[in-house]
């Protein structure tokens, strides 16, 4: 392993300033602009010392006799296996070229709530947002006004340093990122202050957002360019909005049809009656026909939830529910045994289901989707 401390010329305690005095001077002496080719090599192994011991946590693993700037994590003996894969498959794994500073930014995801009505019939709403936005400051260029990113004088741009590291086969060529500038090939001589040289601040904001007719808990609506933008101000990625449909209080909600349930007396259900139902397109006129039977659903079309894509709607079922009259007075009795003898029901008229019949087959059609 290299002596860093004998590359740079300082003592083994030497203090941050002292390390980064000692690189300047050598870094302007050997500049391959200044001193020619021949120092290239030298320049190179300077700019890499300086790397390790001018980062506090790569100089202390360095000091404890791991080369942390070795790829593959600086394993302890100063080589790590991808040296040896690089040297004899050719090096697919190195970096190539600078790293940009703008990158694209990472989608975000909110969760947004809304009522059943807005699932029927879609509606806008106003959602807000706290995503990374554009440094208005310095428009995302991360620079303070007036200056602008410079060269990196460690890897002359390259974003990348090579350097010679000796392992069991030998001396081998090894390239890593360029700590000076974190691979970016340019350094900032004084990063904008608004948003440390990120080029993009944190910021809630509300926008407006269409929720399509149809959508149902866990749809997931998305907005491109809403999300995060990038490091760098880089472009934003989408913002998902995943839709939660509020329980409502009467309706529930199969697929595209609304259910909701009404009980009946058994008189206004064997006799017919019309039913004033208060529905999302307002009071409607339910006919429930006479001798309507338990658990029988009665549909009014269309009045359902509207399709995603589409101008069609699903149905709304009305399950009914029949109340056998409790309490008689006993005029009300009188009269039930008298309508009872009309229908020849005085005594037990109860009759045994076949298997086709009673709650297994009404339960069979409930399922079927009547
Ligand atoms: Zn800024
Ligand atoms: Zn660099």
């Amino acid at each position: 392993m290299t002596d860093y401390y004998a590359v740079l010329g300082v003592s083994r305690d030497a203090s941050p300033e002292e390390i980064k005095k000692a690189y300047r001077k050598l870094a302007r002496e050997l500049h391959p602009d200044v001193a020619g080719e021949e120092s290239a090599e030298r320049f190179k192994e300077v700019g890499h010392a300086y790397e390790v011991l001018s980062n506090a946590q790569k100089r202390q693993q360095y000091d404890m006799g791991v080369d942390p700037s070795a790829p593959g994590g600086g394993g302890g003996a100063g080589f790590g296996f991808q040296d040896i894969f690089e040297t004899f498959f050719g090096g697919g794994a190195q970096p190539q070229g600078p790293v940009p500073r703008t990158r694209r930014g990472q989608d975000a995801l909110i969760e947004v709530v809304v009522d059943l009505s807005d699932a029927v019939f879609g509606a806008r709403h106003d959602v807000t947002v706290e995503t990374a936005v554009v440094c208005d400051a310095c428009s995302g260029s991360c620079c303070a006004p007036g200056t602008s990113p410079q060269t990196c004088e460690v890897c002359h741009g390259r974003g990348s340093v090579q350097r010679v590291a000796r392992s069991l086969l030998g001396q081998v060529m090894t390239t890593a990122p360029c700590g000076a500038c974190q691979g970016h090939g340019t350094v900032l001589p004084s990063p904008c202050p608004q948003c440390a040289g990120q080029g993009r601040v944190r910021s809630r904001r509300t926008i407006k957002v269409d929720i399509p007719a149809g959508v149902d808990t866990g749809n997931r609506v998305r907005l491109s360019g809403q999300g995060e933008v990038g490091p760098g101000g880089g472009p934003a990625g989408d913002l998902f909005l995943e839709i939660r449909v509020r329980k409502h209080e009467t309706f529930t909600r199969r697929g595209d049809h609304l259910h909701c349930t009404i009980s009946l007396p058994m008189t206004a259900a064997a006799l017919g009656t019309v039913v004033e139902l208060e529905t999302f397109d307002g009071s409607q006129e339910l006919d429930v026909p006479a001798g309507t039977q338990p658990d029988e659903v009665l549909t009014l079309k269309g009045l359902g939830v509207g399709k995603l894509h589409s101008t069609q709607r699903g149905d709304l079922n009305v399950h009914v529910e029949i109340e056998v009259a409790e309490s008689l007075t006993d005029e009300q009795a009188d009269l039930l045994r008298e309508f009872a003898k009309l229908r020849g029901e005085e005594r037990s008229a109860a009759r045994v289901h076949s298997t086709s019949q009673g709650v297994f087959s009404r339960l069979r059609e409930k399922l079927s989707g009547r």
